[in-house]
């Protein structure tokens, strides 16, 4: 009882001291942004303000068709487009309403499926997982998590596929037909292990009534959209009364061989979606089962830019030797990675353990560079080739499916709040 008198004086106290918040934002910029007079495109440029650079903002923060009005350090006066910067306050009561998002890694054994839940929407990346087991997991999680989130009345608002294999598919006739989904997006390919279903998928979304939007990304869409990804509106179709996140897709699947070895184009992880998801400031990045030469693409194509610094990464081709380079986690600095993959047991073909996932190599490389600490330290097992497995004690922010379970990474338009494992 007594704590909890402590506790309600000092929520007095902090309700005292901020009642009457102190309401001084800021806008700092984040990206490159450019300064013009009016809240247009067209409007003529006052400058390109440098990263880091801190505006104070004007008229309350209403924005007009994207744009902040701002004042300068320099005491000058401009619009600049909400995308490129960050906003921030010292109202204690704005901090405690932020909006919210949190990403499910959900446990689907050797496979991917990554449910995104925003203050107004879902999404899911990949309906994949191995097996029966895994299938009514997956269901059984997405059953809960519409029974908690009935505001979102049991839909889905786009499934993303990254690639066409059965492990990052296996369930999309399923989940299509038991929730309702407002768009599907994928790369174009449907010559993967996971074709049954991606033809399934294609027929379905033609026959659905209203039309369902379907959108193959490719190679050409990307080019076009220069070095700043495919955000069209079946793409990033969730814009939320309080936050708008930004979803956008950096590579899709290859219509020509962009000079890659013959063995690696007909790869089809090389032609897996990436997908970068901008909640405020919190970010998260989706590589798919992208190996190292399509990795390198990547990198070249998004080379001086921010596009791939992110906070949380999924870490490719569920933590396989191929899916994640030094140059990779040196673009993205992330804080926490979380492997989707299987676990050791079943000593099974398809299974973790037949593929020796995740590797060694591979967790050794996040280790350091992933920047957050896990608390406690945990013991592992790793793989160091097919079949054979180690111990491996972990003291960073790495977390697997195989591992742990499902994995919730909590986030807010600051960033990171929590890891929760193993529901
Ligand atoms: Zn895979």
């Amino acid at each position: 009882m007594q704590n909890i008198n402590s506790l309600r004086i000092l929520w007095l106290l902090v309700g005292m001291m901020f009642s009457v918040p102190a309401f001084a934002e800021k806008l700092i910029v984040k990206d490159h942004v450019t300064l013009r007079e009016g809240p247009s495109r067209s409007a003529n440029i006052l400058g390109y303000p440098v990263i880091g650079t801190v505006f104070d903002l004007l008229d309350d923060g209403q924005q007009v068709r994207g744009y902040f009005h701002v004042i300068g350090p320099d005491g000058r006066r401009g619009w600049v487009y909400h995308r490129y910067v960050r906003r921030e306050t010292s109202d204690i009561e704005a901090l405690a309403t932020r909006p919210t998002t949190a990403v499910h890694f959900i446990d689907v054994d050797q496979g991917n499926a990554a449910l995104i839940e925003f203050p107004c929407a879902a999404i899911l990346i990949d309906a994949g997982g191995r097996g029966d087991i895994a299938s009514d997991h997956l269901i059984a999680y997405l059953d809960a998590f519409f029974a908690r989130r009935t505001d979102l009345g049991k839909r889905l608002a786009t499934i993303f596929v990254t690639h066409t294999h059965v492990d990052h598919n296996s369930n999309l006739r399923r989940i299509s037909e038991r929730y309702k989904v407002g768009g599907y997006v994928h790369n174009g390919l449907l010559n993967g292990s996971g074709r049954v279903g991606a033809n399934w998928m294609r027929d379905f979304t033609a026959a659905a009534s209203p039309l369902l939007a379907n959108l193959a990304v490719q190679n050409p869409m990307i080019e076009a959209a220069g070095n700043q990804g495919v955000a069209n509106e079946t793409i990033d179709a969730v814009k939320c009364a309080n936050v708008d996140p930004g979803i956008r897709v950096l590579s899709g699947g290859f219509v020509d061989n962009p000079g890659w070895p013959d063995g690696e184009f007909d790869n089809g992880n090389n032609h897996s979606l990436v997908i970068r998801i901008d909640f405020g400031e919190a970010s998260f990045l989706f590589t798919g089962d992208l190996e190292e030469t399509a990795i390198e693409t990547l990198i070249d194509r998004y080379a001086g830019t921010a596009m791939l610094d992110v906070d949380i990464y999924e870490v490719g081709h569920h933590g396989s030797h191929n899916g994640t380079t030094k140059p990779l986690l040196d673009a993205m600095t992330p804080e926490i990675a979380v492997i989707s993959m299987g676990h050791e047991e079943p000593q099974l073909p398809w299974a973790a353990w037949a593929y020796g996932h995740p590797r060694r190599d591979v967790v050794t490389l996040l280790a350091a560079a992933v920047s957050r600490t896990r608390s406690p330290a945990v013991s592992v097992r790793v793989g160091d080739k097919v079949k054979r497995f180690f111990g491996f004690s972990l003291t960073r922010s790495i977390y697997a499916t195989g591992w742990d379970g499902d994995v919730t990474v909590n986030a807010d338009t600051q960033g990171i709040r929590s890891v929760k494992t193993g529901e």
